[in-house]
């Protein structure tokens, strides 16, 4: 059944990429996994799925000890920097860097592991008070500045929009993003251009995969609604 989700999520995403006359490949869909059980994973892992997505520390390298090594865990949910060691070895990408402190400290304990921990930055588009990110002013100069840190990688940039009844109403956040990413000079360690956009969820994927999302973190279509009972 949760197959089943994960392929309608899919054509939904080839759909939108051949509206806006995209390659489905440059479209990675992260499925968003937190509260749910090992199972749930394993039920789509073993239907190919590899890109997963947890909002909480703990429950990442709990889910990340337990399950296949291939898989790969996108850091979504804000991080704060004493935390940041207990994901710094199963972590593929953090999505969810907001200041220059968060990435010295994520810096420090990828080296440990001798690694580059690949980053984006997160933007708080519409500026809404209850988000974490930065403004879309202050984004291209704190990306610059954590390209300096030779075991951190920005690739980036990451948003979260507000949740509406009609998401066309977030494309003009979406367009936001989008536009930051061209007009930012940023580039990546290696002088590669800096060119991932993680936007759209649940509620608005296809619109953000419209205005050039090249990854989206689905939660809700793949696994139903959430229970957050034992979850902070
Ligand atoms: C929970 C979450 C998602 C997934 O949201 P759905 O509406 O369930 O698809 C995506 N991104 C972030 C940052 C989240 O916290």
């Amino acid at each position: 059944m949760l197959k089943d989700n994960l392929r309608k999520v899919e054509e939904t995403i080839a759909e939108s990429c051949r509206k806006a006359g995209r390659d489905p490949k440059e479209v990675t869909l992260v499925a968003v996994s937190k509260t749910k059980p090992m199972e749930a994973i394993r039920e789509l892992y073993d239907a190919g799925h590899r890109d997963f997505g947890e909002n909480y520390v703990q429950e990442l390298r709990e889910k990340a000890e337990a399950l296949p090594e291939d898989i790969r865990w996108h850091m979504i949910g804000h991080l704060q920097r004493n935390k940041v060691k207990y994901i710094a070895g199963y972590v593929y990408m953090i999505h969810s860097v907001d200041s220059l402190a968060l990435a010295e400290t994520i810096n420090k304990e990828a080296a440990k592991h001798g690694r580059v921990i690949p980053i984006l930055i997160e933007v708080n588009v519409a500026g809404e008070d209850t988000k974490f990110g930065v403004s879309p002013d202050e984004a291209a100069d704190l990306a610059e500045k954590i390209r300096q840190l030779p075991n951190v990688s920005v690739q980036g940039f990451m948003t979260s929009a507000p949740l509406v009844d009609d998401p066309e109403e977030d494309r003009v956040y979406f367009r936001k993003l989008a536009h930051l990413s061209v007009d930012s000079s940023l580039k990546n360690n290696d002088n590669s251009k800096v060119s991932v956009l993680s936007m759209g969820m649940s509620n608005d994927y296809p619109v953000a995969i419209e205005e050039g999302a090249t990854i989206v973190r689905v939660g809700t279509s793949i696994f139903g609604h959430r229970d957050y009972t034992n979850h902070g």
